[in-house]
């Protein structure tokens, strides 16, 4: 018999309550984006990345991955190119705290009191720590207290030797890492059909000056909509980054959650 999904909404609702009731299993949720990346990459990049290392963690510890949010905040242009590129579809930031408090809350009537938010795009962030924020504080306000959030985005995980080793000529920092050397080689170890390196635009780091215009200004961003270029990437550097990424994400959530990964693993 195969082992159950640790996608969430693929069980029956009886099977997900057994799961869920009672709160010991750890709820992921991923938080993309549909934003561009560039000429040789298709826009849920930002979806795609953060579901599978959650679908990845999830087997290892015993978690259950919900639906990803396939929208995300505005692309700003130092981190993801600008909201102004064709095919980028955002959510204002009150709309995405919104629905992700909503969700939270959802879980949490369900039963589940560990919950993990997958960040898979940059310009989330805060936008989710405020969703994070505001759904614990209306919990507090119904007397429930033992929820406990862990807010990750898997590049975090990315240790100093593994950047000395994968970016020998220098590392020019993860906001211009869009559509460059680290997504593009995941792309290439997890969905290589999706990905065109036949078709990359090879350019210099984009540079910035040090404050930002609005409205945006286009010519400060490469014709591309990358902020760095892909030529460098390889599936040898996808497998070691989501080797690193997920075992330091197994961690994470190990420790926060009091897990034991093998026995819950095998017992699942
Ligand atoms: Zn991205
Ligand atoms: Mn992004």
């Amino acid at each position: 018999m195969s082992r159950q999904s640790v996608f969430a909404y693929e069980l029956t609702w009886p099977e997900y309550d057994r799961r869920v009731r009672g709160g010991d299993t750890p709820m992921m949720i991923p938080v993309g984006a549909l934003e561009q990346h560039g000429h040789h990459m298709p826009m849920h990049v930002d979806v795609l990345l953060p579901n599978e290392f959650a679908r990845r963690v999830a087997e290892k510890v015993g978690a259950l991955v919900a639906q990803p949010f396939t929208y995300g905040y505005k692309s700003h242009p130092k981190s993801g190119g600008g909201n102004h590129l064709p095919g980028t579809t955002s959510l204002d930031g009150a709309t995405l705290v919104s629905a992700l408090k909503d969700v939270i809350k959802e879980f949490v009537r369900h039963g589940v009191r560990k919950l993990a938010i997958m960040n898979g795009h940059y310009e989330n962030s805060w936008f989710i720590v405020e969703g994070v924020d505001i759904a614990l504080r209306e919990l507090r306000w119904d007397g429930i207290r033992d929820v406990k959030i862990v807010v990750l985005s898997y590049w975090d995980f990315v240790t100093d030797a593994t950047i000395e080793q994968l970016y020998p000529d220098g590392f020019t920092g993860w906001d211009l890492e869009h559509g460059g050397v680290l997504e593009t080689s995941l792309m290439l170890t997890l969905y290589p059909d999706l990905v065109r390196m036949d078709k990359m635009v090879d350019h210099a780091p984009a540079s910035f000056p040090p404050y930002d215009v609005y409205p945006v200004n286009p010519d400060w961003i490469p014709a591309s909509g990358t902020l760095s270029s892909p030529r460098n990437a390889s599936k040898e550097k996808g497998d070691i980054l989501l080797e690193v990424c997920t075992s330091g994400i197994v961690d994470a959530l190990t420790a926060e959650f009091a897990l034991e990964p093998k026995a819950r693993a095998s017992a699942a």
